[in-house]
């Protein structure tokens, strides 16, 4: 038999998570449902996540984003990877790029025939067969040509950054035009019902009462629902990902529009440069146990391409994650569920995800235990596994000079990684658990790009004869070059795109 369905749900906080969560709510649940979001101009939002992984552009899809206004109005650029510098070993760069390595040959896939012409002297490096990669390197952008066939140019997976207040704002004016209701005010406290616990209102210092079935807390690391109204409990995660402050700054731009963040590590962390059109954004992950806030400061400001323009600001963190996403009537979203850290801006994503679980689980008034059971796994599982992938960039380093990156290689890593690692020393493996986030290719770039030794590779790679891996692995690479050379420049494509109505 059909439960009672829901009718009022209340989103709290209006930051990336908030208004992502408002816009796809009124976009699938059709004005079926009272959709009302509470959020502080006081408060503020964090304000910094302004890089993201190509997923998103399924989020845009679903909520109906109009890419060239969501670019305009979020002042974009295109995202084409991430770029690592010193992370290996000090003086190291290489790029983590989206999308594929390589095509296709034949029995086994691309990265293993690479592994055996690299032994041999005559391949060349893993990044000449990312059209991703390449085209960062050269400030080169287009999206795919899907009308291409067999093409590395039908095959450019692509994110975007962009400037995390005018995203919400963008999201903001959007939702409201759904029929989302946006309510102003510091919420003091939350009331719960009798017997079970649930929470039926929250409460503003204007004294207005805002009532709900569903309640999404969105509010940030405070977790003002999960956390401090029902205790759920966090797990901590710091003794693998010990960072714990970031300090932001923007700094105006330079000529270069480079389609990439880049990631550059220090001596007790490492910092973030993400373009924007307007500016870009800079900021400084760091341990307080290695290095003092001033330090970090000054390593953040001595490190900018352009004149700050403002004063650093500090955001303190514990990287981990909450016991239960979803507890009674309240799911937490956003930075209110958990944080893992910003190295490859999977935060975002996170959101997006969970806000897809919580449509696949919508619950009627019976907030079936099953469901809710199913949805903590699922979300679990995401984390933990994101979490590893993580803890490689930090655990996988020769770095001697410091004595944070020293602790970072020496510690104990989880089961879960320490067997991707081996399986990866052992034939160049990565084996993709279930639907984890990040691909074999994701995977395979960090390990190389942070010499991770490998002792073997396939037998089957020798079923094809040495001269053809070498004629196949040299056609992709110039095939590559030479699409990278007709792509246009990164900054005059965003600008044309921006322009165009
Ligand atoms: P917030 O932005 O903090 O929003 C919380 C909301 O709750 C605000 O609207 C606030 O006003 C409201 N609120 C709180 N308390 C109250 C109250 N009492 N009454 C009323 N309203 C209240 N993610 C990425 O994907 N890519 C990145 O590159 C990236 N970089 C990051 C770098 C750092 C240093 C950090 C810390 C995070 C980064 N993230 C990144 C994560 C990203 O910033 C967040 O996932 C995203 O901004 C979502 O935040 P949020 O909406 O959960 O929280």
């Amino acid at each position: 038999m059909q439960n009672e369905p829901i009718k009022d749900i209340v989103i709290v906080g209006g930051g990336t998570a908030g208004w992502m969560t408002a816009a796809a709510l009124s976009t699938v649940l059709n004005g079926r449902y009272n959709i009302r979001l509470v959020e502080s101009d006081e408060i503020g939002i964090v304000g910094v996540g302004e890089a993201t992984i190509p997923m998103i552009q399924r989020f845009n899809q679903v909520v109906g984003i109009n890419e060239q206004e969501f670019m305009r109005e979020t002042q974009g650029t295109f995202k084409l990877g991430v770029e690592f510098v010193n992370w290996g070993k000090q003086g190291d760069r290489y790029m983590h790029g989206f999308g594929r390595l390589g095509q296709d040959l034949a029995t086994v896939a691309f990265d293993q025939y690479w592994q055996k012409m690299r032994r041999l002297g005559k391949a060349a490096p893993l990044e000449q067969y990312s059209i991703t990669r390449m085209a960062a390197k050269a400030n080169k952008f287009m999206p795919p040509r899907r009308d291409v066939a067999n093409s590395p140019l039908n095959d450019i997976a692509y994110a975007y950054h962009f400037d995390a207040s005018l995203y919400a704002r963008y999201l903001r004016k959007l939702s409201e035009g759904r029929g989302v209701q946006r309510i102003e005010g510091k919420i003091t406290r939350a009331t719960q019902r009798e017997p079970d616990g649930f929470v039926d209102a929250i409460e503003l210092e204007s004294g207005v009462r805002v009532e709900g079935d569903l309640f999404i807390d969105c509010s940030g690391f405070r977790g003002l629902l999960i956390e401090q109204t029902l205790t759920t409990g966090f797990e901590d995660w710091s003794h693998w990902l010990p960072a714990d402050r970031a300090l932001a700054v923007p700094c105006e731009s330079v000529p270069s529009l480079t389609p990439y963040t880049r990631a550059t590590a220090h001596k007790a962390g490492w910092q973030w440069r993400i373009p924007l059109q307007h500016r870009i954004g800079n900021g400084h992950v760091f341990c307080s146990r290695f290095i003092s806030e001033d330090e970090a400061a000054s390593t953040l400001l001595s490190n900018l391409d352009g004149k700050a323009l403002a004063e650093p600001r500090l955001i303190k963190f514990t990287t981990g994650m909450r016991k239960q996403a979803w507890n009674k009537n309240v799911v937490a979203v956003g930075l209110a569920g958990g944080f893992l850290e910003p190295i490859e801006s999977t935060s975002i994503h996170l959101i997006q995800t969970a806000i897809a679980r919580l449509i696949e689980f919508f619950p009627d008034r019976s907030f079936n235990p099953v469901d809710v059971t199913e949805y903590n796994r699922q979300s679990r599982f995401e984390y933990e596994r994101v979490r590893d992938f993580i803890i490689l960039h930090y655990h996988l380093n020769q770095r001697t000079d410091s004595e944070y990156w020293t602790a970072c290689a020496n510690m104990a890593i989880p089961e879960t990684l320490r067997q991707k690692m081996a399986m990866y020393r052992a034939r160049g493996r990565v084996v993709r658990v279930d639907n984890e986030l990040f691909s074999e290719v994701g995977w395979i770039q960090v390990l190389e790009g942070q010499n991770m030794p490998v002792d073997a590779f396939s037998p089957l790679v020798d079923v094809q004869s040495e001269a053809d891996i070498h004629e196949y692995l040299e056609s992709v690479r110039s095939v590559i070059a030479q699409c990278v050379d007709v792509m246009p420049d990164h900054a005059e494509y965003v600008k044309k795109f921006c322009a165009a109505a």
